[in-house]
């Protein structure tokens, strides 16, 4: 199967995270969305706990949706996790399956700075979708790598933390925060 690998910290999860995840299956661009589950949040120190919630919390959003898996895979792989690392042993454990990243456009302006970033480029296939501010020329882009249209959310993780826009997540997903008190809700 075609298995498009989108990472993050979900901390947490959002509809605009879920709603271009299943746009690409809709497309027929993958067969199935791993949400790849990063055990580093850049932004704190990381904790057991917390990526704990943030798995449960991207179960309890994509409920409903068979095409689209939570992973823990880099719970077991070392830190700082390297999308290389990932994509690689990804693809060994799964030689069955076709692995390609899903970025937006704004990583792909930093990709250069990426550890390994040319084999990357020449080892998979990456799915660029569109961000508001960040333009990218095709003709710019290398052959293993294709724009693709999604819908535009105007959300982020950081608004929901910061107790606004709540109607952007699932209501199983705002019941959960408010059961364990994350983020001082
Ligand atoms: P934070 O506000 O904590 O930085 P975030 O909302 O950007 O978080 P991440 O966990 O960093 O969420 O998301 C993983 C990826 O999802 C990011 O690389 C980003 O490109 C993408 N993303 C974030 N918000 C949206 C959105 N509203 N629509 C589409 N993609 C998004």
């Amino acid at each position: 199967m075609r298995i498009g690998i989108y990472g993050g910290t979900f901390n947490p999860i959002h509809i605009g995270h879920t709603s271009l995840a299943q746009s690409l299956i809709e497309q027929r661009l993958v067969d199935e969305v791993w949400l790849m589950v990063s055990p580093q949040n850049p932004m704190k120190q990381p904790s057991a706990d917390d990526y704990q919630h943030r798995i449960n919390m991207a179960n309890l959003a994509t409920q409903g949706m068979p095409h689209i898996r939570v992973s823990d895979f880099e719970r077991n792989l070392p830190l700082p996790s390297y999308t290389i690392t990932t994509l690689n042993t990804l693809s060994t454990t799964y030689p069955q399956h076709q692995f390609t990243l899903i970025i937006g456009a704004d990583n792909w302006q930093r990709f250069p700075q990426w550890y390994h970033a040319d084999e990357i480029i020449s080892r998979y296939h990456l799915l660029i979708y569109r961000r508001p501010g960040y333009n990218i020329e095709p003709q710019s882009l290398p052959p293993t790598a294709h724009i693709v249209d999604t819908p535009l959310y105007d959300v982020s993780s950081t608004d929901i933390r910061n107790h606004k826009k709540q109607k952007m997540i699932s209501p199983d997903v705002r019941r959960y925060i408010k059961t364990h008190h994350l983020y001082s809700y």
